[in-house]
């Protein structure tokens, strides 16, 4: 569509800028000091200037690339105290709604901007509340900023900037026709730009159907292997998992994320880890959400060291200083497994992830880490564990496959979404229905009107 695309090269050190140097107000400016924040990051440097230019922008980046501040900053530099909701942010999950404002209230402290976080699963009340006080920024998950357009006690039509962060997630939870809608009732003239850790085609038509001639950015196309993070996994019984799984926390000193494939494995891990007397907080799609935000509570601000999650909390979520992402089951979708391990090593600190493969997720481990291009630690190799398959599984399970790094395969964006695992047949274990698995490629379609969870009340997840 004739847009201009960047892609951004590795700063080198001394190249680093100053957000002073972006155009940004003093307000502004005093907000981003007090947080802490000297230089800005890739993301920002490049993004910031132009969406003050009135210019609106695609960017790809993976998490932790410091997306809010890039989407943030330029609004709160251009939006006026008490003359209406100018800014909407549309985000996935009521969990990375509530982070983008709790992020954009500390750096727009100084700026009398008010923001109003509206999600599904809370009482209207409160939410009314806020919005009668006047906000000029909404942080939303779309599905219940619908319920408000239709009562009325939002209204868009003084909007001036908009912003779709993680887009892709928000494709996948079905939320396109609610977006849709919302955009259509939203002005023609208002800055736009829509963040997302991959581009597949439904996204690229989005934009292009929204969008006014954007700058795209893709900042980290090549990044998605989670580069700067210690990959390893290791072979092992389903029943082994618990037992390693403490092996490799009590060498931990940090936090540690856990991630399993359902709720009821989140649950029995969590309980696992309080028997063993850890100071372990569950997130999983069934938990009401104050108790959602009870433990995430927790985990942010220390009291917990472990978190136990399914995918929901995976996504965007922005924990700082996890140490360690133990991935408890195989991610069912290859994004996942970058989404999860992207919960460590946030903001350039070290970390370490490690997946637990099963016998029977070797099908499904093979395929995702052809997708990691950094090297990968063989745990089985490097602690002399032997794997013994059963029989059925055998012929393509010898441990000599697990030895060397991934291959460096191109990972096809957009390739893996809908179609799931299409490329199938070629690792399959023969035959259908192979990787025991009920829901292989098909997308989560729950929305979160008012809904218990983000994922619907009936999900795995
Ligand atoms: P993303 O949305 O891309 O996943 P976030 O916006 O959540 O990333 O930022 C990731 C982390 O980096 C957050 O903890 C944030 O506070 C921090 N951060 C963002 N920008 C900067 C900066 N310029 N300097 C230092 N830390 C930053
Ligand atoms: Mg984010």
């Amino acid at each position: 569509m004739g847009n201009e695309l960047y892609r951004h090269c590795l700063r080198e050190e001394n190249k680093m800028t100053k957000f002073k140097d972006l155009g940004l107000k003093e307000e502004v400016l005093r907000g981003i000091t007090d947080q802490g924040f000297e230089e800005a990051f890739e993301i920002q440097e490049a993004v910031i200037p132009v969406l003050l230019s009135g210019r609106d922008v695609v960017g790809q980046a993976h998490t932790g690339s410091g997306k809010t501040a890039a989407f943030a900053l330029s609004m709160l530099n251009d939006i006026t105290p008490k003359k209406g909701i100018q800014g909407l942010i549309m985000a996935p999950t009521r969990e990375l709604a509530m982070q983008i404002s709790t992020e954009i209230k500390k750096m727009g402290k100084h700026t009398g901007i008010r923001i109003a976080t509206v999600y599904g699963g809370q009482g209207m009340g409160i939410q009314l509340d806020a919005l009668h006080r006047g906000v000029e920024i909404i942080v939303a998950t779309p599905g219940r900023l619908i319920d408000h357009l239709k009562r009325g006690s939002i209204e868009l039509g003084d909007i001036t900037h908009i912003v779709l962060d993680e887009a892709d997630t928000m494709l996948d939870m079905g939320f396109v026709d609610d977006i849709q809608f919302i955009l259509d009732l939203s002005p023609e003239d208002r800055v736009m730009s829509l963040f997302s850790a991959t581009m597949p085609t439904a996204i690229l038509r989005l934009s292009e159907d929204y969008l006014h001639n954007p700058k795209q950015f893709l900042l980290d196309a090549d990044d998605l292997s989670g580069e700067g993070i210690d990959q390893s996994f290791l072979v092992i019984k389903d029943r082994d998992k618990f037992k390693y799984l403490l092996d490799f926390i009590k060498k931990t000193r940090g936090q540690s994320v856990v991630f399993c494939s359902t709720k009821y494995r989140t649950r029995d891990v969590a309980k696992f880890l309080h028997q063993e007397k850890y100071n372990a907080v569950a997130i999983e799609g069934d938990m009401s959400q104050s108790r959602r935000e009870q433990s995430m509570g927790k985990f942010r601000s220390g009291k917990a060291d472990i978190l136990v999650a399914t995918d929901v909390a995976s996504r965007g979520i922005d924990v700082p200083k996890v140490e360690l992402v133990v991935n408890y089951d195989v991610p069912n979708q290859e994004m996942a497994y970058f989404h999860r391990i992207g919960r460590t090593a946030r903001a350039g600190a070290e970390g370490k992830a490690i997946t637990f493969v099963s016998y029977s997720s070797v099908g499904d481990w093979n395929i995702i880490k052809r997708q990691i291009k950094v090297p990968l630690r063989d745990l089985n190799q490097e602690m002399n564990i032997e794997i013994s398959i059963p029989d059925p599984l055998k012929r393509q399970s010898s441990p000599r496959r697990y030895g060397g790094g991934g291959s460096r395969s191109n990972y096809s964006r957009g390739g893996s979404r809908g179609g799931g695992y299409g490329r199938g047949g070629g690792y399959g274990r023969g035959g259908g229905g192979g990787y025991g698995r009920d829901n292989r490629g098909g997308k989560r379609r729950d929305n979160d009107n008012d809904g218990k969870n983000s994922y619907g009340g009936r999900s795995r997840w």
